[in-house]
């Protein structure tokens, strides 16, 4: 494993640690069961169950369900099995913003009775324009002076559920005054008469995340309450919750810059609308920034924290490049995805001089990088294809693969020469003739002549037919928060995100090959076994291709 590089949040945590501040430290990951979790939120996990793990101290999943709107259970479950695929545990300290809705009920009634919230009856329209904005100072709200017991009794009325929706909040008592928006008398409560996928119909008032928030990793004990760079503003809320409330400690919040990823979105709100409006094929479409689309893929959780750890954290917000990504999954997966052939384009070769009906067998190492992974045997046969791409008859300077007259390798096999194209009616070359050189068995001769070009192949005779999914980037625009007016994500999709090749061959013993499975196609790139194969029509998503792999 990589030493781990220091950054200001360990900074905090050691001097925590070191001045008796904390005996040991309390994170969580707090994700809102609103969607599925992106490569945005790996970070996060990465970061706060690294930190407990690194420091021998906790992290905690929490469910932040005080929105019950936009939530659902179908979200609960995708994000336990993205946290457990990327590597970490939670052990017994899986928790629900909703099992503090008693506790946060009570605590609002403490706030009333300590005169640090009212009730009020302004619309949200009227909030909104009470609340004013950077340059215009908020007015109080007409209800501000409610007495404590007409706030208490409306307050229980609204939890009755006696009110419509929208036609009050309970709200706390700052500062209409204040430089800082969310200290201008935030809401604590909204009336809402939904559905809530834990609570069902028990509650008619829902926390707002603010409120919710600090109370939940107060409750839970949490030491260092770790989010992204945009609540910095709202620190000061969760601070004055904390000091007018009972709460048994006092977490210390730490803000980071989010991820952001080159060409493509994070937000679970437009990745959402994708789903729905059916530009993706689902939340797992291997296109998708998700954790689940990663996986279907191919992207392996060692290269999601590999390059979680690479990125590391800041207090400045940037792009991140894409390549950075691509760059991590090659590194894990060069040292462990098996080693096949497979021809994306084929072309057909046949060896004149190598007996009709003759198949030879050659071994082929699994993985250059992994001795340990063995070898295994390819058929080799007169009939042959090699990629189209990898023939050509008017070779430009510095072309080391096939064209007339020229020799070349073909991988663990034999050097051949090709002597004559045919083509169809048409004009299109459907066939190349060749002679091999017998004694280049293995892929060397003892005269030490120089072949550059190495080619691969699979043998007619038992090649299979698979199918590959070729993916690229899913819009076209490096850095989406900076689309042109007047333009949506729709417009920067790219059309050519996937690329279905049917009736690609691939060497005989990719019939094995297991759902989720791993492999380096030679020079075609990284693949994954997608689960919607069946026996003998398998289906591949490339990962990622190889770089710089295509020798002329
Ligand atoms: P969205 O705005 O897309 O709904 P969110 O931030 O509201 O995302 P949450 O479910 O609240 O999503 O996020 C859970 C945790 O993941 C939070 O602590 C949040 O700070 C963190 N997180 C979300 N997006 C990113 C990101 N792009 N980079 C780093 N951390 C992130
Ligand atoms: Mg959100
Ligand atoms: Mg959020």
């Amino acid at each position: 494993e990589k030493a781990v590089t220091s950054n200001f949040i360990r900074s905090i945590i050691e001097r925590d640690l070191a001045s008796g501040k904390h005996k040991s430290i309390v994170t969580r990951f707090p994700p809102e069961p609103n969607g599925y979790l992106h490569i945005g939120h790996a970070k996060s996990i990465c970061l706060n169950f690294g930190l407990a793990n690194d420091y021998r101290g906790r992290c905690h999943l929490r469910f932040d369900d005080s929105n019950p709107v936009k939530e659902d259970v179908e979200y609960v479950n995708s994000i336990m099995e993205d946290v457990h695929w990327l590597g970490f545990d939670w052990g017994e300290h899986l928790y629900y913003a909703s099992d503090y809705f008693d506790k946060l009920y009570e605590f609002a009634e403490y706030l009333i009775k300590a005169g640090k919230a009212f009730v009020c009856d302004l619309s949200w329209e009227e909030l909104k324009e009470y609340r004013g904005t950077l340059t215009v100072p908020g007015k109080d709200s007409p209800y501000r002076n409610r007495s404590i017991e007409e706030n208490l009794d409306l307050f229980r009325r609204m939890k009755a559920g006696e009110f419509p929706e929208g036609s009050r909040t309970l709200r706390a008592k700052i500062d209409m005054a204040s430089p800082n928006l969310n200290m201008r008398d935030p809401v604590i409560y909204r009336i809402k008469k939904t559905h809530h996928h834990r609570t069902g119909n028990d509650w008619q008032i829902y926390p707002m995340y603010d409120y919710t928030h600090c109370v939940s990793d107060a409750l839970e004990g949490i030491t260092h309450s770790i989010c992204t760079l945009e609540f910095e503003d709202h620190r000061p809320l969760y601070d004055w919750f904390l000091d007018q409330l009972p709460v048994p400690c006092h977490p210390q919040q730490i803000e980071f810059a989010r991820l952001n990823l080159a060409y493509t979105i994070m937000s679970k709100r437009l990745l959402l609308e994708l789903v729905n409006n059916h530009l993706v094929s689902g939340w797992d479409d291997p296109r998708m920034p998700t954790i689940a689309g990663m996986r279907r893929r191919g992207f392996t959780p060692e290269a999601i924290r590999d390059f979680s750890e690479r990125i590391g954290v800041s207090k400045a917000n940037s792009l991140v490049n894409d390549e950075l990504l691509m760059f991590c999954v090659r590194e894990d997966l060069n040292k462990r995805a098996e080693r096949r052939m497979v021809v994306v384009n084929p072309l057909k070769l046949t060896i004149t001089n190598y007996p009709e009906g003759k198949i030879e067998d050659f071994a082929a190492e699994n993985n250059p990088e992994d001795p340990s992974a063995g070898k295994r045997k390819i058929k080799f046969s007169r009939h042959l294809y090699i990629e189209k791409d990898d023939f050509s008859e008017n070779p430009v300077k510095g072309w080391f693969r096939l064209s007339l007259g020229k020799e070349v390798r073909l991988k663990y096999a034999y050097y051949i020469t090709c002597n004559e194209v045919i083509k169809n009616e048409k004009g299109e070359i459907i066939e190349l003739l060749c002679t091999y050189d017998e004694k280049s068995r293995g892929g060397w001769t003892e005269d030490g002549r120089k072949v550059k070009g190495t080619l691969h192949w699979v043998c007619a005779e038992s090649a299979i037919p698979v199918e590959l999914r070729l993916y690229d980037r899913l819009f076209t625009l490096a850095d989406m928060s900076n689309m042109e007016e007047g333009k949506t994500y729709q417009d920067y999709l790219n059309p050519n995100s996937l690329i279905v090749k049917q009736n690609c061959l691939a060497e005989e013993n990719l019939q094995e090959a297991k759902i989720g499975e791993h492999y380096q196609f030679l020079r075609i790139g990284y693949f994954n076994v997608d689960y919607n194969s069946k026996p003998g029509a398998l289906i591949f998503n490339r990962i990622v291709d190889l770089k710089d792999s295509w020798a002329k």
